[in-house]
């Protein structure tokens, strides 16, 4: 189970009495919610351009009740990563960038997908074995031009290594995209969703249940990247939150 990270990028852990199953909503989007012996656990990714000086708000409703409950938030200090690629990656044509604008709505629902499901364990495995790299949350300079943030971790490994599936999914969506090179999305339910990016091969396809241990495909060094590594991302209630702190060894 993930512990309190209540920063920007991490996630927010609440506790909530026993009595009926309570719903809990960011910003009017549903939130994980994870039985426990005392009661419940609301599991809340905290979106990376969230600012630190307001409070954040989550609603809870259980049975007949309503609460609205404040978490204050502390700042975390992400670095500044500067990368040279190709410069298609940086400055993308016309047909590219509608390409582009395309793929971002798939990716995108993908990533917003609520599906009701139980869960009682929000723990991954490493999906590679490789170093990894701190650099979620890190500011990106591409060929000298500003990008977004890096959201997620990258694990290095030789191209061809297995990529295998963290937590028990369907898979939500594959495909060979712009940015992202192949890519295969997982959906754990209760909108925690997993992000697999630049892959030599995609071994699942949409729709596929999988579970923990099976193979998702291998590394590659597909779309924007500057060699072989997978690119691992998490996601809760639409947000990116450091997988690092979903991990079973952080
Ligand atoms: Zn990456």
């Amino acid at each position: 189970m993930p512990t309190h990270a209540p920063w920007p990028g991490g996630i927010a852990v609440v506790d909530i009495a026993s009595g009926p199953r309570p719903a809990v909503s960011i910003a009017g989007k549903p939130v994980l919610v994870v039985e426990t012996s005392a009661g419940y656990r609301a599991i809340i990714g905290i979106p990376l351009d969230q600012s630190v000086d307001d409070p954040l708000r989550i609603e809870i409703s259980q049975g007949d009740s309503r609460e609205s409950k404040s978490i204050e938030l502390r700042d975390t200090n992400y670095h500044v990563q500067r990368l040279t690629v190709d410069r298609k990656y940086v400055n993308p044509g016309e047909a590219a960038l509608q390409r582009i604008g395309e793929e971002r709505k798939l990716i995108d629902a993908a990533l917003n997908n609520w599906r009701v499901q139980p869960l009682s364990d929000v723990v991954f495995r490493s999906p590679a074995d490789g170093a990894r790299s701190s650099s979620f949350g890190s500011r990106r300079i591409f060929n000298d031009q500003p990008r977004s943030p890096h959201k997620g971790m990258d694990i290095s490994a030789a191209a061809g290594s297995p990529i295998t599936v963290p937590l028990n999914a369907i898979v939500a969506l594959t495909g060979d995209f712009y940015f992202n090179g192949n890519t295969v999305i997982l959906d754990h339910g209760q909108g925690l969703i997993s992000l697999y990016c630049h892959l030599k091969e995609i071994a699942v396809a949409n729709g596929d249940v999988v579970q923990a241990g099976d193979i998702l495909g291998t590394v590659g060094a597909t779309g924007r990247v500057t060699g072989a590594h997978l690119h691992f991302a998490t996601y809760l209630n639409g947000t990116a939150v450091d997988p690092a702190l979903l991990l079973d060894v952080p």
